[in-house]
């Protein structure tokens, strides 16, 4: 069943995406359950209008214990009107909603992961519908993407923004350029592990302009971090130019890659994670990154780590205690300033 032979969505959204203006209202998806049987989730959503111009759809949330995003875009939809604006900017600031409320990566309501739920299906899990609805509403509605991800519980990264590398040569250029305008200290050219349900692949595969982030995590905020989201998110609009004026940008940004699966390097045992290293931290190929000790019984020997490449230390497993298949930590090649980005 091709996409444009699917059904009608269940959402159902109360602000009027072609009035000009500053609307707070909802996206509506019915849920009955024990609790209300005729309810309703509602995502909160807010759209500054004026005028003819672009599009930008800026979102928090898309994983429920990721902090900045939410927090920044909560504070940016109570002061930016009209007046500012030349084009149209959407928020939504907890896109996942039910696993926002829970403080947890997933829904609590159906386990769905948001960024492991695209293109989504209107007759899906709750975190299914959602997607679909962000898949054929609203990016199809928009010239620019920007979604805030932080580390979450679980891990712990230096902030940066990021762009994917694309087929198409010319959008990935725009996007690389939105990914350095943010401001963030590091900019990032990703690969992901798996890219193929993520809310960026749908994006990009629509032909947008798509920026995404990490800052910091650990399941909380700094004022750092929330410093570089809020200055992130008016560079965003001011590289988009739907708000005037041009990009803050305090200091040079350090461009990173991620040029394969060789980045990630993932816990083969059970236990209690020891690190050596820190974010941001430079290491060689070969150094000793971190130690796993058995954590059910003394006298046995603790499993080590090393550096597959040499780089730096992007992020971390934040929580100490570590599985077989955790991620413990990733790095990421140096490229440099941003001056020496070659397309
Ligand atoms: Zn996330």
């Amino acid at each position: 069943m091709s996409s444009d032979q699917l059904p009608n969505s269940s959402i159902s959204a109360t602000i009027d995406f072609n009035a000009d203006g500053v609307q707070h209202g909802f996206l509506q998806l019915p849920y009955s359950s024990d609790r209300s049987a005729w309810g309703s989730i509602m995502i909160p959503i807010c759209q500054i209008k004026h005028g003819h111009g672009p599009t930008a759809l800026l979102t928090g949330g898309n994983h429920g214990d990721e902090y900045e995003g939410p927090t920044s875009l909560l504070k940016l939809a109570n002061w930016l009107d009209e007046t500012q604006v030349q084009g149209r900017v959407i928020i939504v600031p907890m896109m996942n909603q039910p696993a926002f409320e829970a403080g947890s990566r997933t829904s609590p309501i159906d386990a769905g992961n948001m960024n492991r739920a695209f293109p989504g299906h209107p007759c899906g899990t709750l975190t299914e519908r959602i997607a679909d609805y962000f898949n054929r509403i609203l990016v199809p509605m928009c010239d620019y993407a920007l979604d805030i991800h932080s580390g979450g519980k679980t891990l712990d990264l230096v902030p940066f923004a990021a762009a994917h590398r694309l087929e198409n040569k010319t959008q990935e250029q725009t996007c690389i350029n939105g990914a350095l305008l943010f401001g963030a200290p590091y900019t990032l050219l990703m690969v992901d592990i798996d890219a193929t349900q993520l809310y960026d692949t749908a994006v990009e595969s629509q032909g947008k302009v798509f920026v995404t982030t990490e800052l910091r995590g650990g399941g909380t905020t700094t004022p750092c971090s929330m410093a570089i989201a809020d200055r992130g998110l008016q560079n965003f609009l001011k590289f988009t130019g739907i708000i005037a004026g041009e990009p803050d940008l305090p200091q040079a940004t350090k461009l990173l890659e991620m040029k394969g699966a060789s980045c990630y390097h993932v816990s083969q045992d059970q236990g209690v994670l020891e690190l050596m290293v820190a974010i941001g931290e430079h290491v060689k190929h070969g150094d000793l990154l971190a130690s796993v000790h058995n954590r059910h019984r003394t006298g046995a020997p603790a499993s080590h780590y090393y550096a597959e490449m040499s780089g730096i230390v992007l992020g971390r497993r934040h929580a100490p205690l570590t599985e077989i298949g955790d991620v413990i930590m990733v790095l990421a090649s140096v490229l440099g300033g941003a001056k020496d980005y070659q397309p």
